[in-house]
């Protein structure tokens, strides 16, 4: 479809996400792509991310070529110095339940022209139904996570029921879970998102845990989901049998590529709330095809420096070449061991931020060391990037088995020592041994992922029946 055919400028779309990295750019996508097709967005973040977005990203660009987008914001409630990262984000979440609601209606409210919907975080599932449901304005949710970890997520009450979990202090990890429909016997104990290994009491019933916030969905009109169909097929069938209205418009980067592309209006912007180092490009074109293994734990997970060591001797025993994100929240300290900044120096490069979707399409990259977050798998996946997945927590553990043991494109890390010699052998597997198995996979994947959001493809039409279905909520409310 083109864009004329869904331009709208009476549609105005309220966009929330979760306020960290992850959240926020692949919502600003979706925003991107609305507003590509002149949608009014009104996207919502915090004062803290959109200083960062000022500051690290490309705002005035994106304001540029998208006139009909703008930003409102309010304070997280947090102090300036809150890291906002590692185990303090949970800091972040309980202040936006807590703070955020006033914020968001007073916006809503005062929104110009008259909203169309409200484009909510699922991960704020409560909170979003509660302020659409006041201020009587349709409510989506859009779930930044893959469909199989929504779909464990929502399954949590009946692996209680069934008695699969709790997992208990003496558990054997490896027991097969059952009875998650449409992924029946593909995770173990180990694979289930992070926060499974708790009680009943912490993980069902309070507000605010996940499994909760997950079923607040069943409240909302539709969902979107950054996936696609023919990715995970299977466990979206089970998903539609709960939630009539699911629309799969994934990977949004690419889709959003596609279709810049097709519009010669618009420039690629970044939106990213760190600073980018570009110099790892330069370093990436003088190195030979598909040699070098990028390593990166995203925006979030911390990484102690006893493991931080452990990882860098384990590249630079593996004799591969490498390129490493540090972010600057998580530094190795000053002293370096001789031995690694000569092995860095000969075959290495590090930067504390780097531009990963063009990173992980650079013809250099082989390989990809990852937390498994559903974006960097996303990202992997349409590169046709095998990965070693080493998950730290929440949906990580669920998206590392997907990868290794569902699409069969990577190695799954998750609980063994983080040491030395695993990391070289599984460097070595994944670039040397095993390289044509795993390359070859992968490239088959990431043919179906481009072509789905090519104009034939399941999540292009994903997006446009979404738009259609955005502007029949406006004539509902005219
Ligand atoms: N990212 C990036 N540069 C980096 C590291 C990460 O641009 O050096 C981006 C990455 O492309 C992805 C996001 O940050 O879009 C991280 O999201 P993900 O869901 O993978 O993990 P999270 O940070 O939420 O744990």
């Amino acid at each position: 479809m083109k864009a004329e055919e869904t331009t709208d400028t009476h549609t105005h779309v309220v966009i929330f996400p979760c306020p960290v990295q992850g959240h926020v750019s692949t919502m600003l996508k979706l925003a991107q792509l609305l507003s590509l097709h002149r949608f009014h967005i009104t996207f919502i973040t915090t004062d803290c991310i959109h200083h960062r977005l000022h500051r690290f990203g490309d705002i005035q660009a994106l304001l540029q070529t998208h006139p009909t987008l703008q930003f409102k914001t309010f304070p997280d409630g947090l102090p300036h110095n809150h890291p906002r990262s590692g185990e303090s984000l949970v800091d972040l979440f309980h202040s936006i339940n807590l703070h955020a609601k006033p914020h968001i209606k007073h916006i809503v409210l005062s929104a110009k022209p008259t909203l169309t919907c409200f484009i909510g975080d699922g991960v704020f599932g409560a909170l979003t139904v509660d302020v659409a449901n006041e201020v009587s304005i349709p409510i989506i949710h859009f779930r930044t996570i893959s469909a199989s970890c929504f779909w464990t997520y929502f399954c949590v009450p009946k692996l209680f029921q069934s008695n699969q979990l709790p997992i208990r202090g003496d558990e054997d990890m490896d027991r097969v879970i059952t009875c998650i429909p449409g992924m029946e016997n593909v995770f173990r104990c180990r694979d289930l998102p992070s926060f499974c290994r708790g009680t009943e009491s912490d993980i069902v019933f309070p507000m605010n845990s996940m499994a909760f916030e997950t079923r607040e969905t069943l409240r909302a009109r539709a969902l979107i989901l950054n996936t696609f169909e023919d990715l995970e097929g299977s466990v979206l069938s089970q998903i539609r049998l709960h939630f009539p209205r699911v629309f799969t418009i994934g990977p949004l980067h690419a889709q959003l590529n596609s279709r810049q592309d097709s519009n010669p209006e618009t420039t690629p912007s970044t939106n990213c709330v760190w600073e980018v180092d570009r110099s790892c490009v330069t370093w990436l074109d003088s190195q030979p095809l598909k040699s070098v293994i990028y390593v990166s734990f995203g925006s979030i997970a911390t990484v102690t420096r006893e493991k931080l060591l452990e990882i860098w001797y384990g590249l630079v025993k593996s004799k591969k070449r490498f390129l490493w994100v540090v972010r600057h929240d998580m530094d190795g300290g000053d002293r370096v061991p001789a031995e690694l900044e000569e092995g860095t120096k000969e075959r290495g490069f590090i930067v504390g931020w780097a531009p990963q979707e063009e990173v992980l399409a650079h013809k250099a990259v082989g390989g990809f060391l990852t937390h498994s977050g559903w974006n960097s798998t996303l990202e992997s996946l349409a590169a046709g990037v095998p990965m070693i997945c080493w998950p730290a927590f929440g949906d990580q553990h669920v998206n590392s088995r997907f990868v290794s043991e569902v699409c069969k494109v990577g190695l799954d890390m998750k609980d063994v020592a983080c040491d030395r010699d695993i990391v070289e052998r599984m460097v070595n597997d994944l670039m040397g041994h095993r390289r044509e198995e795993f390359l070859n996979s992968a490239e088959a994947l990431a043919l179906l992922a481009n072509q789905s959001v090519s104009p034939a493809g399941s999540s292009y039409s994903h997006l446009d029946h979404l738009m259609h279905y955005i502007k029949s909520l406006g004539q509902d409310i005219i």
